[in-house]
């Protein structure tokens, strides 16, 4: 940890002053590799907490103020501790900071007058979860051993904070697989009873997500959308089952039962919901056996099932999985995160890494003229104090 700690006490330093040293916490930003759009149906998801991570270094600050530095976008903010509990969202990052410190206050935290200087190496908006990496280390910041809160309220409080300060209807998955990632490990959480298990990856395969480089527009307008049209899907089959409240509790073949119950899009939202939850269940497995093979056929069929049911891809993301199937050493490719750009995952065979993100990187810049980023990802633990 010797680069970031230096770096980060070196900047805070500079920006505070010298003095005591500062507290330097870090969360973990995230990808997900099956399980997607499901955890605000209350299913399943399978992530892995990233080595890229937002990083800050906190000390006290001595005139009453909350006040935040972010080196990624080289700006500064802060607020009046005493007035945190009643702040307004100003539509901009400083909310994520803001929310969370709302929300610790809400949550009857003391929160004290601080400096943060934070610095991110989790691309921005990338679909690798800057957000809740942010979300989780401004908490981490904040709070202090003596504040008693159990590290599923962190989560939680933090989801808050995005769901309703910043104003994205967001599951708990990102500010979840942030506080409990763990290293060599995906995560499987159920995101109804917010418990999870550990799933050892077999070896010999490396995960490499693929950054598009594009975000369009439509991705926070159609999350809400789907939002809603599972609500709706949940709603025509409820009617005759009291007992499902979410996707969650749906069965393939009760939703084809149902299926002349809603419009045909909200049927085709749901058998998303309902058959990427089994996926999940059925990747699980066969991680565990280490049949790479059939975790590479379930990473396309989610994929399809995202880009046709779903419909939260883009022609882009599409292009960079369509592409990198065919690839050598490559077992399977899908779009991560909400869609509409940002990343794909991909499965490969670790001596085929190099030369993947070699060759995938040719073919986009050929086809959409643009240099996409990768990164080879390596499971780490979820967010604390680093020395
Ligand atoms: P993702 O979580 O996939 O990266 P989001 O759109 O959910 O994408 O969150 C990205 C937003 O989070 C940015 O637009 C910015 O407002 C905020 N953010 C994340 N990291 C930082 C950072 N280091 N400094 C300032 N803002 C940040
Ligand atoms: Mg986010």
């Amino acid at each position: 940890m010797a680069g970031p700690a230096s770096f980060l006490i070196e900047g805070y330093r500079e920006k505070y002053g010298g003095g005591e040293a500062p507290r330097l916490v870090r969360a973990p930003g995230r990808v997900n590799l099956i399980g997607e759009h499901t955890d605000y149906s209350l299913g399943f998801v399978l992530p892995v907490a990233l080595q890229m991570a937002c990083y800050i270094a906190v000390g006290p600050s001595d005139d009453g103020r909350l006040r935040v530095w972010s080196e990624n976008v080289r700006q500064s903010r802060e607020w009046e501790v005493d007035d945190l509990g009643a702040i307004e969202p100003a539509g901009e990052w400083s909310d994520y900071v803001a929310g969370v410190a709302r929300e610790l206050v809400h949550a009857g935290c003391r929160v004290r007058p601080s400096n943060l200087y934070l610095w991110s190496t989790v691309p921005v908006g990338s679909g690798l979860s800057s957000s809740a990496a942010l979300e989780v280390a401004t908490a981490m910041a904040l709070l202090d051993e003596s504040s008693g809160l159990a590290r599923l309220d962190i989560a939680r409080l933090c989801q808050r904070a995005e769901k309703d300060f910043v104003g994205m209807p967001c599951g708990i998955m990102d500010q979840y697989i942030s506080v409990f990632g763990k290293a060599g490990c995906a995560v499987r959480i159920d995101c109804r009873s917010l418990g999870h298990d550990t799933v050892r990856l077999p070896g010999g395969v490396s995960i490499v997500a693929v950054n598009s480089m594009v975000k369009h527009e439509l991705g926070g307008s159609a999350y809400r959308d789907r939002v809603r049209e599972c609500r709706e899907a949940v709603d025509a089959i409820s009617a005759g089952d009291p007992a499902v409240a979410s996707l969650r509790d749906v069965s393939i073949p009760q939703l084809e039962a149902c299926a002349a119950s809603m419009p045909k899009l909200v049927y085709r939202r749901a058998r998303h919901v309902v058959s990427e939850d089994a996926r999940v269940e059925e990747f699980m497995l066969a991680s565990v056996a280490g049949e790479l093979k059939r975790m590479g056929e379930l990473f396309v069929a989610s994929h399809r099932s995202l880009q046709h049911d779903y419909e939260v891809s883009c022609p882009e993301l599409d292009f960079l999985v369509d592409s990198a199937i065919g690839m050598d050493g490559v077992f399977g490719a899908r779009m991560t995160g909400g869609g509409f750009g940002g990343c794909t995952v991909n499965l490969v065979r670790s001596d085929a890494v190099e030369a993947f993100r070699a060759g995938i990187a040719r073919i986009y810049l050929e086809r959409y003229g643009i240099d996409p980023h990768s990164y080879v990802c390596e499971p780490s633990d979820g967010a604390g104090e680093i020395h």
